[in-house]
């Protein structure tokens, strides 16, 4: 599932008393504040909160920022996210305004924060992808392919049965692939091998239909914005798909770890479909294992 970030619910959020705000200033003003926005944005965030917004900051307390967390956990969407940033920020001013200003703030001023720090894990940006949800995205792709735009295809099963980062398919030109060879060549003429027959008959069929393409360097990076669109709106059409965020290629490659396995013996690795695969015993041995149905452990 995933992971909501904490969110203070707008009901929850007041105005800054002329009090804090002056330390919030004086926070933002200091060279040791850190410069990301969202930083800032949660102290003031954390200041603006209805039960202490008019209580002067250096009164405040352990038992505040206690407070403050069991809020977002009850009330603020919370689902395993974004409390650890609140407390690392707040923590951070703190640290600032004891060093800065020691007469109003003590040394022992939200000294010992951190500690409640629950360890979330960080949001992961993609996830592997259900093989219902596969199977529809290949049909999206057949279905465009059909009417000559091959990208969506090329842009998912490069990923999908390469597991390459997106910036990595930039060098994988249709353009620079070598029939013969059946690999690309790179701009310096080195060669980019790949064992995946997949690809070799995407590309022939790619390369045979869409004539323009075999001279053409394509731009992976805004051809796959496109698609990612398209076909998130397309799954949730078919309604296997709900979260908010468009899939992206960190998706196809999660997918690739999940779906695809080494083969014991020549330890290529090859999707987990049935077509790909045999069971078969090698010599001095009863036991049927799988192997690849290119090798069959041999
Ligand atoms: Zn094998």
């Amino acid at each position: 599932m995933a992971k909501g970030k904490a969110k203070i619910p707008l009901h929850l959020l007041g105005e800054l008393s002329s009090e804090n705000s002056k330390w919030f200033r004086a926070y933002e003003k200091s060279p040791k504040a850190p410069t990301t926005k969202s930083y800032r944005t949660k102290v003031e965030r954390f200041l603006r909160y209805t039960k202490h917004n008019q209580k002067p900051f250096y009164t405040f307390i352990q038992d505040d920022v206690i407070n403050f967390i069991e809020m977002l956990e009850k009330e603020g969407e919370y689902r395993g996210g974004g409390i650890d940033p609140y407390i690392g920020a707040i923590s951070k001013c703190a640290e600032i305004l004891r060093d800065e200003y020691p007469k109003k703030f003590s040394p022992f001023f939200l000294a010992d924060i951190s500690k409640l720090k629950k360890n979330e894990k960080s949001t992961p940006s993609g996830q592997a992808l259900t093989s219902t949800q596969i199977s529809y995205i290949r049909k999206y792709n057949t279905e465009h392919a059909e009417q000559d735009d091959f990208y969506g295809e090329y842009i998912f099963e490069m990923i999908f049965q390469l597991g390459l980062q997106l910036e990595e398919l930039q060098l994988y030109q249709p353009k620079d692939y070598d029939r013969e060879k059946q690999c690309f060549i790179s701009a310096g003429g080195e060669p980019i091998p790949y064992q995946i027959s997949v690809i070799d008959s995407l590309l022939i069929r790619f390369l045979d239909s869409a004539k323009d393409i075999s001279n053409k360097h394509v731009d992976f990076s805004s051809e796959s914005r496109k698609y990612f669109k398209e076909v998130t709106a397309y799954l949730k059409g078919k309604d296997v798909y709900s979260e908010g965020r468009n899939i992206n290629s960190e998706y196809l490659k999660q997918s690739h770890t999940a779906y695809f396995i080494p083969c014991p013996n020549c330890k290529k690795e090859t999707e987990n479909i049935e077509e790909n695969w045999v069971l078969t015993k090698v010599e001095s041995s009863d036991v049927y294992r799988l192997y690849c149905k290119t090798c069959k452990g041999k």
